[in-house]
């Protein structure tokens, strides 16, 4: 995929049938899309126990013993937990989150009711915590306002990244405001040099590595290519255990 930004090398939020809804393609399908558009990366994050109809902790537990190429793609590992309160709790236990290459924390209205700013806010500052944390899941969506200068700032500090969300700015996405909230996003974090991360949240193949609809915001933001980790050959923030 050629854009203005150059290719990008990898994306790391993506479901398989395992999330229970939205696609019956498998893992494998998934890798097979990736290589089909010249990724050199792909992550699978399906969505942890407490979300309605997905897998059970046994799935996550067994995943690190899946292979680490496929289809000649890095194959890497993690979940999308959910924030089940504002002290930031999560739907995994930290020994088989260990066991993972890494974790995105989402807020979602099917497991999470929304609640005030601040207490959004806390959720998401305190659910990074947890080992393996490196992703803040969609926090463009205004179902859960929250305070974008403290949430990038408690970021930068902890190493944790946002993601600018491709499914976001689909007709079809369901969350409010996404496309204000991601400029809000990318202006924040070209003031305080934190990198992003772009994602497509995937549910199948179809989507994989789709990133078409955040470049027009990249544009308009000016946002510079060195602080957009997809352009980055090496997923040096993964580590392998
Ligand atoms: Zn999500
Ligand atoms: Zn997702």
């Amino acid at each position: 995929m050629n854009t203005d930004y150059g290719q990008f090398y990898f994306d790391l939020h993506t479901h398989t049938i395992a999330s229970g809804h939205g696609t019956f393609d498998t893992a494998e399908e998934l890798f097979k899309s990736a290589a089909k558009k010249s990724l050199l990366s792909l992550g699978i994050s399906d969505h942890a126990p407490a979300y309605p109809g997905s897998c059970r902790e046994s799935y996550f537990r067994n995943l690190p013993l899946a292979p680490s190429v496929r289809f000649g793609i890095n194959a890497y590992y993690g979940v999308e937990l959910n924030i089940l309160n504002k002290e930031g709790d999560i739907d995994l236990s930290p020994e088989i989150l260990n066991k993972l290459d890494y974790a995105i924390i989402s807020l979602h209205t099917r497991v999470t009711a929304p609640m005030s700013c601040s207490d959004n806010t806390a959720a998401y500052i305190n659910a990074m915590r947890h080992p393996k944390v490196m992703i803040l899941g969609h926090p463009d969506d205004d179902t859960y306002p929250v305070d974008y200068e403290s949430l990038l700032h408690a970021a930068k500090e902890k190493s944790v990244f946002p993601e600018i969300n491709n499914s976001s700015l689909r007709q079809d996405s369901g969350r409010v405001n996404s496309h204000r909230n991601i400029k809000t996003i990318l202006n924040i974090s070209k003031k305080l040099d934190l990198p992003v991360l772009l994602s497509s949240d995937s549910h199948g193949r179809k989507h994989i590595g789709d990133f078409s609809g955040i470049i027009p915001l990249l544009k308009e933001t000016d946002f510079p290519r060195e602080l957009i980790l997809n352009t980055r050959k090496s997923l040096y923030l993964i580590r392998h255990e």
